[in-house]
């Protein structure tokens, strides 16, 4: 089924989940755990992060550089295909223009089709130390909304190559939003316009980058409504359970950590910040739900745990 297909607008949560596939080399067995877990809950979807190769160079005897060109976590489809056969659960694998031709993409698109998954994430992906696209290079996507197209195109059976025999594929295109804009956009018009745009290109859903104050989701949110968004937008939330996170997540994913949970975390005792997290995540949830908002993301970067005792709490009060 198609993830548009899998919301709910009913007051009761419904929550899905993204997992992040093992270092290279590392065992899946750790990630079926997770999703054994989670399966309690009932999630409509999984999506499965994508990362693409980094460029690092490694300095040798003699003093000179060594490029390196490796891919820390591959994986995302094998394991896409692994938990929906393991577990008859729709995943959803992200797909990222950085580090990948077209043909790549294609190919990718092709796997998915012959494997049965009709849900993508279709995303840009951050700077993998690889020379940007030439503007006009028409052999990578630059945006997002180049492989949104690219997607499209193929629901309607073109394909990079004009096929005689080509069949469409029928794949549900889910897009990123930034709730408190994308750290490169000059304002959040200009970003939203970029998110319509994708939308607009064939884009089904949307699913936010975490946030931690509802007030910016909610801003956001009537943003995309007043530019003419009128698909679904899916809050993406997670639970901050350690004090390194208050300066790593704002770093590293551009968000901010709104003042009373950073205080209360900063005067905590470290073993008390993961019941803190939980606690602000089952108000931001409750909060979300009682204004229509039943179907919410839980980013999940190394265990479930913090994120299904929000989900539990949150079964208890519907
Ligand atoms: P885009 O939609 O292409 O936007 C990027 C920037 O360019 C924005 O500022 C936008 O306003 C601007 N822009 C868009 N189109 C144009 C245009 N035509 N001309 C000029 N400017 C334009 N990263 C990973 O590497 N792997 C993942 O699995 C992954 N999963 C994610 C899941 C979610 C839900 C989210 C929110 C993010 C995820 N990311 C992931 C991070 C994402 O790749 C980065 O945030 C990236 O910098 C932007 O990706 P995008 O798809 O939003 O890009």
């Amino acid at each position: 089924m198609k993830v548009v297909e899998l919301l709910r607008n009913d007051g009761t949560p419904n929550v899905s989940y993204e997992i992040v596939p093992p270092k290279r080399g590392g065992s899946v067995s750790e990630i079926l755990e997770i999703i054994e877990h989670l399966m309690e809950f009932e999630p409509p979807f999984i999506d499965v992060t994508s990362h693409s190769a980094q460029i690092y160079y490694e300095e040798q005897q003699d003093g000179s550089w060594r490029r390196h060109i490796k891919r820390k976590r591959p994986g995302t489809l094998g394991l896409c295909a692994a938990i929906k056969g393991r577990f008859g659960i729709e995943t959803v694998p992200h797909l990222l223009c950085k580090g990948f031709t077209r043909e790549e993409s294609e190919d990718a698109l092709i796997e998915l089709n012959y494997l049965g998954i009709q849900n993508v994430m279709a995303l840009r992906g951050d700077d993998s130390g690889f020379q940007k696209p030439v503007h006009g290079d028409r052999t990578r996507n630059e945006y997002a909304i180049d492989l949104v197209r690219q997607i499209s195109a193929m629901n309607s059976g073109h394909f990079l190559e004009e096929l005689i025999d080509a069949a469409p594929t029928n794949f549900c295109v889910g897009v990123a939003g930034y709730p408190e804009k994308h750290f490169e956009a000059p304002n959040i018009k200009w970003d939203v316009m970029n998110l319509k745009n994708k939308i607009e290109a064939g884009a089904e859903y949307v699913t936010s980058q975490m946030f931690f104050d509802n007030t910016s989701f909610f801003e956001f949110e009537a943003a995309c409504r007043k530019a003419g968004i009128t698909a679904p937008i899916i809050p993406g939330l997670k639970v901050l359970t350690s004090k390194k996170q208050l300066q790593s997540l704002p770093a590293r994913f551009h968000i901010q950590i709104p003042e009373d949970l950073a205080s209360e975390v900063a005067e905590a005792k470290d073993h008390e910040v993961p019941e803190i997290g939980v606690k602000w995540a089952i108000r931001q949830c409750d909060e979300l739900l009682s204004r229509g908002f039943s179907n919410l993301h839980f980013y999940i970067i190394q265990t479930p745990h913090h994120a299904s005792a929000v989900v539990k709490s949150l079964r208890k009060l519907a």
